[in-house]
């Protein structure tokens, strides 16, 4: 089967959030390569995001294109161009680009009505797909941007309520393929979350995730047999989309002429290889002007250089939540350079300056960091990053492990606790250090690299997968037209 029979028709939903439009848009590309047809379902400006990528596809002969559907801004009271959670700051906006997912059901279910494909594949975050996928009789995979090993933390946390009995952790979680510890306790707020958005899987085909057999092995089978559902490992997607150009671009979903040499990658040219701390915290997290201080503090007492992204602050004059004079200090002795907006990080994390990563631990952070070989220091800021951070430190041991002060559901929510200069130092230290103990953790970094390489290539895990998932697409859609005669 695969590139020889009729394309199929394919929708895919993306979520208005970076961490889950960009690894999807990066498989409704690489699903277009083999030549299906694939549309994607989005927003205006979600579409602007990577509407030059699809049209650089298109110009290179793969039938993929973006259906606009409105965003409910009047509805919402949102401010036009306000249709992703990276413009939102603090919750009641969030919730409602959330809400934005629920409202936008009648006019995606006319559009599938009236122009029917043969498989839909939304966004985990779009529950009410399962009821339109049963009325409308399209067979449906979900795709869940989180990670499976997440889904078999919190499944083992809700099956072991003993081990939470102390008020203060570490809380030893029985019952995976590795033993595993957390510093602290869970909400259980979150686990009620993640469980209804796993109920969403029900009736899907299958998940499909960013990420690649080799990382989850182990969780994979507890995972299928935990929820009698087929996991689709097609990731790194980001590494995947590579693999099948033949130039390296600037980071598919920023829109930047590939001849404009970032800021970012300029000045890493200028420094050591392996001698950058990168910091982020993803598109999402804002943190407390404490917190950010905290960084600073800890950055600057490290000694290391670094190159330390934050949103939120962007255009703003005072710069109140840095240590005193820390910008003239760092900059002056080129040690630092402090960016206020969004950077091409795939690219960042590609660069051979790049020693290290603080992250908090976003999902698709986590498989970028792996995908460069770059170790991380784990310092997760709300939801799956807590579990995320294991994944890393306990199981794989290719990150030093600062920790959270405290558990938290939102990204905007300033935490009542920071962590503190101290720990941040003891961390940036312990891994680029060159007598920290971090070598093992770079080695097996590199290792980890070298498996995420391998799963793209021709005979890898996740690009057999993917072969596999649009051949498991075609069987579907032709046992679906069997059941009709
Ligand atoms: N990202 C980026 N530049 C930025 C901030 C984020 O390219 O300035 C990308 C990052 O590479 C990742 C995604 O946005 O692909 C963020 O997803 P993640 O799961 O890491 O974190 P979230 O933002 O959802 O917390």
């Amino acid at each position: 089967m695969g590139s020889e029979s009729k394309p199929l028709r394919i929708y895919m939903l993306p979520f208005f959030a970076q961490g889950h439009l960009i690894p999807l848009v990066n498989l409704a590309r690489l699903v277009a390569s083999k030549n299906q047809q694939v549309t994607i379902i989005t927003t205006p400006s979600n579409a602007q995001t990577f509407d030059k990528t699809i049209q650089q596809d298109q110009a290179a002969g793969h039938h993929i294109t973006v259906h606009i559907i409105q965003f409910p801004s009047t509805q919402l009271g949102l401010p036009p161009g306000v249709e992703n959670l990276f413009s939102a700051s603090d919750n009641q906006t969030a919730g409602k680009i959330a809400m934005a997912a629920h409202l936008l059901k009648p006019d995606i279910e006319s559009f599938m009505k009236q122009n029917p494909p043969d498989v839909f594949i939304p966004d985990i975050m779009f529950t009410w797909s399962e009821q339109t996928s049963k009325d409308l009789r399209i067979p449906r995979l979900v795709f869940n941007p989180i990670s499976i090993f997440d889904v078999c933390l919190i499944e083992a946390i809700k099956s072991h309520p003993e081990a939470f009995l102390s008020d203060s952790g570490p809380y030893h979680i029985p019952g995976l393929p590795h033993p595993l510890t957390l510093p602290i306790k869970p909400s259980p707020g979150f686990a009620r979350v993640t469980e209804s958005l796993v109920e969403a899987e029900k009736g899907s085909h299958g998940v499909i995730v960013n990420s690649f057999a080799e990382l989850d092995e182990g969780y994979t089978e507890y995972y299928e047999n935990l929820t009698g559902r087929r996991v689709w490992h097609v990731g790194p997607t980001s590494l995947m989309v590579e693999n099948t150009k033949e130039k390296k671009q600037v980071n598919s979903n920023t829109n930047t002429n590939a001849n404009d040499k970032h800021v970012s990658l300029a000045w890493l040219d200028t420094k050591e290889v392996g001698s950058v701390v990168y910091i982020s915290f993803g598109s999402l997290c804002r943190l407390s002007n404490e917190q950010l201080k905290e960084i600073g503090f800890g950055i600057e007492a490290s000694k290391h250089s670094f190159l330390w992204v934050v949103h939120g602050k962007e255009g703003e004059e005072d710069d109140n939540w840095l240590p005193k004079g820390f910008e003239e200090r760092t900059k002056g002795e080129n040690r630092g350079l402090l960016i206020k907006g969004w950077v091409p990080q795939a690219l960042i994390l590609d660069h051979p300056s790049i020693g290290g990563f603080l992250t908090h631990c976003g999902w698709n952070a986590t498989v970028e960091a792996i995908s460069s070989g770059v170790p991380m220091i784990t310092m997760p800021g709300f939801g799956d990053q807590y579990y995320n951070e294991k994944l890393v430190t306990e199981v794989h041991c290719i990150g030093v492990e600062v920790g959270a002060a405290e558990w938290s559901m939102s990204p905007y929510d300033a935490k009542k606790t920071v962590v503190s200069r101290e720990r941040i130092e003891k961390g940036v230290k312990s891994l680029m250090d060159s007598d920290g103990g971090g070598g093992e953790i770079r080695k097996r970094a590199r290792e980890m690299k070298e498996k995420a390489w391998k799963a793209v290539q021709e005979g890898g895990s996740s690009q057999n997968c993917l072969t596999k998932l649009v051949d498991y697409l075609e069987s579907v859609v032709v046992s679906k037209l069997g059941d009709q005669k």
